[in-house]
């Protein structure tokens, strides 16, 4: 199913659980504003290239609205508007002050240079600056960026309207980024594992771990689930997958893949198909790459006994549904990477103090949000009769409902 249908297939089941209004609901679905901008730069052998931006911004009544840029050859108006849709919800799920947006280009940024990305990410936010702001609209990184992105928009957002690093967050620590946020995403996905597990009685320790996606969020998540001692057993990323049910061996994992550019040919596991991970034995799985992944062609074969999504979308509603039927738990995507905004958060309170957190404080706050999020969320559960994703939506899709008709409708 198209991301944008399954997100909104979902909100319509939230709101309808909540009674809302079928004005408000109505109002809450369709995004504030859709940015779409032609993008043309020289390439380093000077021929030109025309890529297409885009900036969807969802929603704004709890704050700010606050999302990451991709950089994807599979960016799409319809995905980012629903990972925009997502933003709204997310933000309001880790009850922080912010709407929700998000941006993308549609390119390969693995197949350019670093001069091309860095010309293409000032184009990008020559046409959006004025549009973007400390309290409109804050960009982070997403699959493709990352704090290097952050750093060339700043400055050519400065270039307009002086120097602001509270516009962009996951920004380098030089430039006034958090410590911590790197690490945050895979990060909270622990403390929401963690609390998920704790329900059943069980810890990270002596769980066996399947992860899809190797980038920032499937690595720092395998990092620290290690460290905490479960067991990651395979793990995929573009390249191929590897396998080991002794436990892979992160850290080894990790420098292969930095000197590889992938986790292909690693020698500490055995190679196995990316196409079956999703379907390994394994206690916990965790999908921590692209959308849509875990649908109705291989649902069926999942053996996992929980799913933590570590991705946006990755579990189509009618894979829910058979999953629902076999007693897999799934940790949805708004409460479970919700630690990545929530540390941008953290660093956009920090930029704006102009006072820098140790990261043992960004840490811990860090629990505490996480924590307060899933609780907040099995609230919700036990008094809407639902699952976990609905939980997570009515929890969110409510507060943001809540904010809008208080601040009402006149023109
Ligand atoms: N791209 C991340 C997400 O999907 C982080 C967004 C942010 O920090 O604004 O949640």
């Amino acid at each position: 199913m198209n991301a944008l249908a399954a997100t909104s297939r979902n909100f319509k089941q939230a709101a309808k659980l909540l009674g809302l209004d079928s004005k408000l609901e109505k109002s809450l679905l369709i995004p504030f504003r859709e940015i779409k901008v032609e993008c043309t730069i020289p390439k380093d052998d000077g021929t030109l290239a025309s890529y297409v931006g885009f900036r969807v911004q969802h929603d704004n009544a709890r704050g700010p609205m606050k999302g990451g840029i991709r950089y994807h050859h599979e960016v799409e108006p319809d995905e980012v508007n629903a990972l925009a849709q997502l933003m709204t919800w997310k933000t309001a799920v880790a009850n922080i002050p912010y709407g929700g947006a998000k941006g993308g280009i549609g390119c390969s940024p693995g197949d350019l240079s670093i001069s091309e990305l860095e010309r293409l990410t000032r184009v990008f936010t020559q046409k959006i600056h004025d549009l973007i702001g400390i309290h409109t609209d804050v960009p982070a990184p997403d699959m493709g960026t990352n704090g290097q992105t952050m750093a060339w928009i700043l400055d050519e957002y400065s270039k307009f309207h002086g120097y602001s690093p509270a516009v962009v967050t996951g920004k380098p620590v030089d430039l006034g980024g958090s410590l911590g946020r790197d690490a945050a995403t895979g990060r909270g996905v622990l403390f929401a594992t963690e609390a998920l597990l704790a329900e059943h009685g069980k810890t990270i320790a002596g769980q066996r771990f399947v992860i899809q996606g190797f980038g920032n969020v499937g690595s720092w998540a395998a990092q620290l689930i290690t460290e905490a001692g479960g067991k990651v057993i395979a793990i995929s990323d573009v390249t191929g997958a590897v396998k080991n049910v002794n436990g892979l061996d992160i850290a080894k994992l990790m420098k292969h893949s930095a000197e590889n550019r992938g986790i292909m040919g690693f020698e500490g596991g055995d190679a196995v198909d990316s196409n079956s991970l999703l379907t390994e034995e394994c206690d916990v799985l965790i999908p921590a790459a692209l959308g849509g992944v875990i649908n109705k062609d291989n649902a069926d074969d999942i053996k996992a006994k929980y799913i933590i999504e570590a991705a946006n979308h990755p579990t189509d509603p009618e894979a829910d549904e058979i999953l629902a039927k076999k007693g897999v738990l799934i940790l949805p995507d708004i409460l479970a990477n919700s630690g990545g905004v929530t540390v941008s958060y953290f660093e956009w309170v920090q930029n704006i103090q102009g006072f820098m957190w140790d990261e043992e404080k960004v840490n811990r706050e860090l629990k505490t949000y996480m924590t307060r999020a899933f609780r907040d969320t099995k609230e919700m559960c036990s008094s809407h009769h639902c699952d976990l994703r609905m939980g997570a939506f009515t929890l969110g899709v409510n507060r943001v409902a809540r904010a809008t008709v208080l601040r009402g409708w006149e023109a």
